[in-house]
């Protein structure tokens, strides 16, 4: 089985790298020539934890290779995966289908008969059958499938994501297009991973359908952390209460500083155009965009009520990665938050044990620390805004002891509000009481 995936990213690089390990030949293809060479060289271009050695372990094994050169990558493949990004579009926030188009016009001059095309990419409904339509119009002769096979991992656990998933599934069109899929994602599915086929246009919106919900229920805890701080109550205890239910789920009821991230932003944005393009719209998915794009002022404003009058304050910040075990900053609650403390006058001081260099061209003004104690010298208040498990257990007397006021604002709520007392910290957090000094 010979496979090219052509956008080598978060999800292309993963993928890659995955049904390389099953056995399959597989070729990487990006346009960005800087990062085909540094994968040449064994430099990953993302952090993403085992991603290096599986990599590593592939290509010296002769299963997994890296190029920008398209023609000779799609030549005499089983099937193409095509993984770019597909951003948010600034005009109206529906999906940015730019890359995608470039990548299958160059694909299309290339195909060889038999191979099937698929999507991976997260695309609006309808889609896959406009690729088709696309690629039969400009090669009239060529026999070739169409599929889609919306991805659903997450960065940071992306390769047990991508091996363990819940269910993989496949749009197809035709019986090659679902022997092909069934083929590539067997080693899957003898471990129990669910294939569900399904048509082009379902499996297109069972994509934005799942991260439309997921970020919905993302908003609604933050909106019940809201009530519990007007009532006294413990967000955490009520999330448990209602996701030990089998209908709700644990999952996703986290309160924090908002939704961010590669996808949750830009998907919701992208479904709720479409509802508005089909003349069907989603009034949930409006209502939770509007209650996240206000949910972090919010932060920002909790964060400056803690420091008092702003001017000559700082604040260290422990956390820039959209969540832990990524260095991925694509609309991080951070991007949005820390510019605000910094209008507002803070200076800011800033960790994160990853992101960093993502980080610097984005945030502006932001004095960089590899080590959180060092970030927390002379502040006036520490704010986590990502739970890293390097800040889970930090040594507090010694932050007490860099810090010029001892205030803590937990926006990942990390610290059970027990452990701080005592302490000399105030210390706050989301939906649940705050302890003062
Ligand atoms: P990314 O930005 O990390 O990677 C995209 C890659 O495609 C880049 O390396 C870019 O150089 C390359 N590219 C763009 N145009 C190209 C072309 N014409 N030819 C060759 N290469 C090209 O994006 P990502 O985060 O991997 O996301 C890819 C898709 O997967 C998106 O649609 C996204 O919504 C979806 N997705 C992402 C995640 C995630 O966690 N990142 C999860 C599920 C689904």
């Amino acid at each position: 089985m010979k496979i090219s995936i052509i956008g080598t990213g978060y999800v292309g690089l993963v993928s890659g790298a995955c049904f390389s390990e099953y056995g399959f030949d597989v070729t990487c293809v990006d346009n960005n020539a800087d990062k085909v060479a540094s994968l040449d060289r064994g430099e990953i271009p993302i952090f993403e934890p085992g991603l290096e050695a599986l990599v590593a372990h592939n290509k010296q094994a002769g299963r997994l290779s890296f190029t920008s050169d398209i023609a000779a990558a799609v030549a005499g493949c089983d099937a193409v995966f095509i993984a770019v990004g597909t951003p948010e579009r600034s005009e109206d926030g529906n999906a940015d289908l730019s890359f995608l188009w470039q990548a299958v016009d160059e694909i299309a001059d290339n195909l060889t008969a038999g191979t099937v095309v698929v999507t991976k990419s997260t695309v609006v409904v309808g889609t896959s059958a406009k690729i088709q339509a696309k690629i039969a119009a400009k090669r009239p002769e060529l026999d070739f499938s169409m599929a889609s096979n919306p991805e659903f991992l997450r960065e940071g656990s992306a390769l047990e994501d991508f091996m363990r998933p819940n269910r993989v599934v496949i749009g197809v069109h035709d019986e090659r297009g679902r022997e092909v899929m069934e083929h590539i994602y067997r080693p899957l599915s003898v471990r129990d991973a669910p294939l569900m086929f399904t048509s082009l246009q379902d499996a297109e919106l069972i994509k934005y359908a799942a991260n439309g919900f997921l970020a919905m229920k993302i908003s609604f805890i933050n909106e019940i952390a809201d009530l519990c701080e007007k009532v006294s109550g413990n967000v955490q205890d009520v999330a448990r209460g209602i996701g030990l239910d089998n209908r709700i789920g644990p999952k996703f009821l986290h309160a924090g500083p908002g939704y961010g991230g590669s996808c949750f932003p830009k998907d919701t944005k992208a479904l709720a155009a479409m509802g508005r393009d089909h003349g069907s719209p989603i009034q949930l998915i409006e209502k939770v965009i509007e209650i996240n794009d206000k949910r972090k002022p919010q932060m920002a404003e909790r964060v400056l009520a803690g420091v008092g009058d702003p001017k000559g304050k700082v604040a260290a910040v422990l956390g820039i990665a959209f969540k832990p075990n990524t260095d991925d900053i694509r609309d991080a609650p951070s991007l949005t938050i820390i510019p605000l403390l910094q209008e507002a006058g803070l200076k800011i001081r800033a960790s994160d044990p990853e992101a960093i260099d993502n980080a610097k061209a984005e945030l502006p003004g932001v004095e960089w620390f590899e080590n959180e104690y060092e970030a927390a010298e002379g502040a006036d208040v520490l704010v986590i805004l990502t739970e890293w498990n390097a800040y889970r257990g930090l040594d507090l007397e010694r932050i007490k002891q860099h810090m010029r006021s001892p205030v803590i604002v937990d926006l990942r709520n990390i610290y059970p509000p027990g452990e701080l007392a005592g302490t000399g910290f105030s210390y706050s957090s989301i939906g649940r009481p705050t302890l003062e000094q």
